[in-house]
């Protein structure tokens, strides 16, 4: 047996599990489903499931339904449970609940009723892809799904393209190939970008290339599976030496070295131990 049975004091479990693997769920998030007095689901299946893969027990407890449509009533009715005294698990289909998925407005309610929320954290396919995309990691925004019309798509992409950080989407198979045509008409092609698929599962696929050949590699051919989509930061292959070096030197006015270096690093995107081996440069030349 993988898992303890104790009580847990009452309160909101947000439980993250497998985006693939059945094995990628924690031995604390078992102890949360093992344990927790109320066990309520975005999908009640695929969480029965995962509890029998586990050979967690129901032991008598329902698995309560809870989804962005569940309304108001269901939220109240587990904020009551928890207000007397119950320990409440939630978990997503899979991965992070209320990463792309339901659980804010349950989250929410429950810090708004003074209740205690807590984690047992785990899988999220943003951040497994980000670990083998090979993109920069020390910044990145994550944008999840962008709108289905192409229009506002669009608009969304033009109001991401300066961010000096590496990009996070998801995405449907059927919609990956519109959608690297619209960022490389937007973004440009030569962009670096990383499509992940079916990540921990027996067909995963990591696919690197500039913008302009992963919109060709991906339209006209049927994709399945699921999707994540990453961008590499703007600026990460037009910035040049003098540009770094006038932002430097003009940051270097009004701070030291060191913090020059930091300032100008973020702002530009650029590993900080690569503008301050610059910035030491030029102040030799000072
Ligand atoms: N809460 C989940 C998380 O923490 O990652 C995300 C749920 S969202 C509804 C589902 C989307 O996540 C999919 O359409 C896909 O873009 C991405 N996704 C989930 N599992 C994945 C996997 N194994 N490989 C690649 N992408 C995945």
């Amino acid at each position: 047996m993988n898992f303890e049975r104790k009580p847990l004091s009452a309160g909101l479990y947000l439980v993250a599990t497998p985006i693939g693997s059945a094995r990628d769920i924690t031995l604390r998030a078992l102890d949360v489903l093992a344990s927790a007095d109320v066990i309520a689901a975005e999908d009640t299946r695929t969480a029965r499931k995962l509890m029998d893969i586990h050979g967690v027990p129901l032991a008598g407890r329902q698995v309560i339904a809870f989804h962005d449509h569940s309304g108001a009533q269901t939220v109240a009715r587990l904020i009551a449970a928890m207000q007397a005294g119950q320990s409440v698990a939630y978990v997503s289909e899979a991965g992070t609940p209320l990463v792309a998925d339901p659980g804010y407005e349950l989250a929410t309610a429950a810090i708004a009723s003074g209740l205690t929320v807590t984690t047992a954290p785990g899988p999220s396919a943003a951040i497994t892809a980000l670990t083998v995309a090979g993109l920069p990691t020390d910044r990145f925004a994550f944008i999840g799904f962008l709108p289905a019309s192409r229009a506002q798509r669009g608009a969304e992409i033009a109001a991401l393209r300066d961010l000096p950080m590496t990009l996070v989407f998801y995405e449907s198979p059927k919609r990956v190939g519109e959608m690297l045509i619209d960022l490389r008409d937007t973004l440009g092609g030569e962009r670096q970008a990383v499509v992940c698929r079916e990540l921990t599962k027996k067909f995963e696929e990591v696919t690197r290339g500039d913008l302009a050949w992963l919109a060709d590699h991906y339209t006209g051919t049927a994709t399945k599976g699921e999707i994540v989509v990453l961008v590499g930061r703007a600026g990460a292959t037009t910035v040049g030496q003098d540009d770094i070096a006038a932002a430097l030197q003009e940051a270097m006015k009004t701070m030291r070295v060191k913090d020059a270096a930091t300032t100008v690093a973020g702002a530009m995107g650029l590993p900080r131990r690569q503008v301050y081996q610059i910035a030491l440069g030029l102040g030799d030349k000072t």
